[in-house]
């Protein structure tokens, strides 16, 4: 704002400064006299600056038609491409001008013009490599997909411009949502340029997202060596990776390979509650209950999660609940105020018939944090220790109404998710997903359920209304991965 100020200003300074000096030499006396022996002339003093302008452009149009003659001087010697080259000369400046000018045009968004130029530029330069990159990145701009494919594939030619082709229509590839041809592309991109940052991911979310978890793995390791990744998300990622090539080994039935994997994507990641409980079910397969019980409780400390304690059940499967409540206390004893570790004691003394316990392992998690699992323990616990029916609804409408407590919800999106994957099912990014509490739109009810405690009032005598039912149910089978209680 303020340059174009100083430039408007002086520009108006330059024309009055000419003007004035105009007036002044018009009205100056006397001039220059030039005598040429034969006759003797008197010129103005604005002839004088005319002729010394007109003098400069002749000396320079001298010197160009000389540069010609030197060159047709030459040409006649035995020179043959004199005279082309100082054509050449003119192109280039002309090829580059037009180069120059589809570049500003392509950062202006005018793809059209930019596609104009790109071809002059090419007439003028004969350079494929630096017009066909501008032609194709003008051509991408219009929406002229095949026309930049075209030109892409023109740079797959020179191996000088074979990687910007490549990764070119390995974009247009995964715009258009052919993920297989991309991965092929990106494969290739990637053995061009290992150390390209960008190739790298777009290789490695493909990967993982065709489950080629052996591929991902090679490309997560050229990230740590080539320093675009730092080394604990390394460790993070390649549990992820390893984990998953274990979930596969075990698909095609090979338990001990599958084993193996599982320990191992645990020792690079122990905090990983899906490796830590396949790693400790490896263990229990081989009959090592101390290092499963080792396995899950390092993992607990880290996250305590309902997957932990259940694999942790499972190490003694036949044991009675008051067996189970000592054994589980090696388990909870480092953090015993973790909501987790509550809910997971109420559940053990529910299992044990040991109401009045219970109720104070759960403490005051219905006040502070009443979540819909917190809630039904709540209820049972009602129920188990004669409370009246309506007291039990009670507790259950609440749960009806509550946040569902932590879940697997992916950082990119916030999808929930109902089982831990090593991508994402929604935005396919790779190891997103983390067990937190979604956020709240995502779990809030249907206005209507407002409304459930006054029906559950008034019929608390006759029949239950159907919903409350379903969840009673539920709280009686024990649901889902949460059910430690079960042998
Ligand atoms: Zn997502």
């Amino acid at each position: 704002m303020l340059w174009s100020l100083i430039k408007i200003l002086a520009f108006v300074a330059a024309i009055i400064a000419l003007t004035y000096g105009g007036t002044i030499l018009m009205d100056l006396d006397g001039g220059l006299t030039v005598n040429t022996g034969i006759d003797e002339f008197t010129l103005e003093p604005i002839e004088v600056v005319f002729g010394l302008v007109a003098f400069v452009v002749a000396v320079w149009l001298g010197l160009k038609i000389l540069a010609f003659l030197v060159a047709a001087f030459k040409f006649l010697n035995g020179d043959e491409t004199a005279i082309s080259r100082y054509f050449d000369r003119n192109r280039e400046r002309k090829g580059y001008e037009a180069l120059a000018e589809g570049m500003m045009a392509l950062a202006s968004g005018e793809g059209h013009l930019a596609m104009t130029k790109a071809a002059r530029a090419e007439k003028y330069l004969q350079q494929p490599r630096l017009t066909n990159l501008l032609t194709a990145q003008a051509a991408e701009l219009t929406g002229d997909r095949q026309k930049a494919e075209d030109t892409y594939k023109k740079l797959l030619e020179d191996s000088q411009t074979r990687f910007v082709g490549v990764r070119g229509i390995m974009k247009q590839k995964l715009a258009s949502g052919d993920t297989d041809t991309a991965l092929k592309l990106a494969e290739k991109a990637f053995a061009l340029k290992p150390k390209h940052e960008e190739t790298q991911d777009v290789l490695l979310r493909l990967q993982a997202e065709k489950s080629d978890w052996v591929g991902a793995r090679k490309t997560l390791n050229t990230k740590l060596k080539t320093g675009t990744l730092p080394r604990d998300v390394y460790k993070r990622r390649d549990a992820v990776l390893a984990l998953s090539e274990a979930r596969d080994i075990i698909d095609d039935g090979k338990t001990i390979e599958a084993r193996e994997a599982a320990i191992e994507a645990n020792r690079l990641s122990p905090d990983l509650i899906p490796a830590a409980v396949m790693a400790a079910r490896s263990y229990m397969a081989d009959g090592n209950a101390r290092y499963a019980t080792r396995v899950l409780t390092k993992a607990w400390n880290a996250h305590p999660h309902p997957d932990l304690a259940a694999a942790f059940a499972e190490i003694v499967a036949d044991e009675t609940p008051q067996a189970r409540l000592k054994r589980f206390h090696a388990l909870v004893k480092a953090i015993p105020d973790h909501p987790e570790t509550k809910m997971l004691l109420a559940e053990l003394h529910i299992a044990a018939e040991e109401f009045p316990e219970a109720k104070r392992a759960l403490g005051d998690l219905v006040e502070k944090d009443p979540t819909a699992r917190a809630l039904t323990l709540m209820a049972a616990i009602e129920r188990g220790s004669g409370a009246d029916d309506s007291v039990v609804r009670g507790w259950l409408t609440r749960a009806l109404t509550a946040p569902r407590g932590p879940q697997w919800v992916c950082d990119n999106c916030h999808t929930v998710h109902a089982t831990w994957a090593p991508t994402c099912s929604n935005c396919h990014a790779f190891d997103t997903l983390s067990w937190k509490r979604p956020p709240e739109s995502e779990v809030a009810m249907p206005a209507g359920t407002e409304m459930l405690p006054l029906i559950v009032g008034r019929d608390k005598e006759t029949n239950l209304p159907a919903t409350t039912e379903v969840v009673e149910a539920e709280v009686m089978n024990g649901d889902g991965n949460q059910k430690p209680t079960e042998g």
